[in-house]
């Protein structure tokens, strides 16, 4: 269910129409088709445009002009496909939203986690003196995300899941993290509040790119040795919360 094919298949209620130049919009992305299949559904006006391996459909959410896209699981696919949307589509913000293992114990299946900032808890060049997570060139640990943006969500998920909700660092890396001991590391070393696969690397394009960031999540595991089930059993359901904050957010009618 849960697979790399599993990208969004793209309808939209109103059929496809041509895309509009020189709007300003949102960009919203996530790694799987069923992190924003609800998204999609109540998208109007869709103009569909593959680029490389992504497949990006413009049009109407809530009245707001937005684009969207599912860039498949990882960094790398993330960062391919923040950088196409930023150049293709000029997005006045980009918001990751889907799911993630929780990266502490206050946390259950379900729950929210708003970002404050991203960190590639995979990226290390200690051996040769940099701290764990430093980006070359970029120069920095912790990808900031946009404060006005942060707040509006965390409004908006309160809306959602009442006291449901924490904000902090969460955390990105190439690996499904399924093992306690790793959990902890990550925790210990960036107090991750959620671990996932692709925020920071949405987060490195739009800092190269001066796009502001969000980032949003719903636990859809544990981290440990019961992820390789939980996951698949609860990541619809963790997806579909995320999206309803999206759809709150979108509705206040205010551009953050
Ligand atoms: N082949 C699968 C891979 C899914 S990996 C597919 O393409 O669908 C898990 C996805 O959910 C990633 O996108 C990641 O961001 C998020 N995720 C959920 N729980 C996670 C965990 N415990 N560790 C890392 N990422 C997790």
């Amino acid at each position: 269910m849960f697979s790399a094919e599993n990208s969004l298949i793209f309808t939209c209620r109103y059929g496809m129409m041509p895309g509009k130049k020189g709007v300003a919009m949102v960009g919203l992305m996530s790694a799987m088709g069923v992190e924003m299949a609800l998204l999609q559904e109540q998208m109007t006006e869709c103009a569909h445009q593959e680029i490389g391996m992504d497949t990006f459909v413009s049009g109407k959410l809530y009245g707001q002009d937005a684009v969207i896209a599912v860039c498949g699981a990882g960094k790398i696919n993330a960062a391919i496909c923040a950088w196409n949307m930023i150049q293709h589509y000029h997005p006045q913000w980009i918001l990751n939203v889907g799911v993630a293992g929780s990266g502490d114990d206050s946390l259950e299946i379900g729950d929210l986690v708003v970002g404050t900032d991203s960190v590639q808890h995979d990226m290390d060049t200690t051996g040769v003196g940099d701290p764990r997570g430093y980006v070359s060139k970029v120069g920095i640990v912790r990808f900031p995300c946009d404060p006005v943006l942060r707040d509006r969500l965390l409004a908006a998920a309160r809306e959602v899941a009442g006291d449901r909700v924490q904000a902090g660092t969460i955390a990105t890396g190439d690996q499904f993290v399924s093992d306690p001991e790793v959990k902890s590391s990550i925790h210990a070393l960036f107090q991750a509040k959620a671990v996932e696969m692709e925020g920071a690397a949405v987060a490195h394009a739009c800092w190269m790119a001066k796009v502001p960031y969000g980032i949003l999540r719903a636990i859809s595991d544990n981290a440990n040795g019961d992820s390789p089930r939980d996951f698949p059993a609860f990541a619809a359901e963790a997806a579909e919360v995320s999206q309803r904050v999206i759809f709150h957010l979108l509705r206040q009618g205010e551009r953050p």
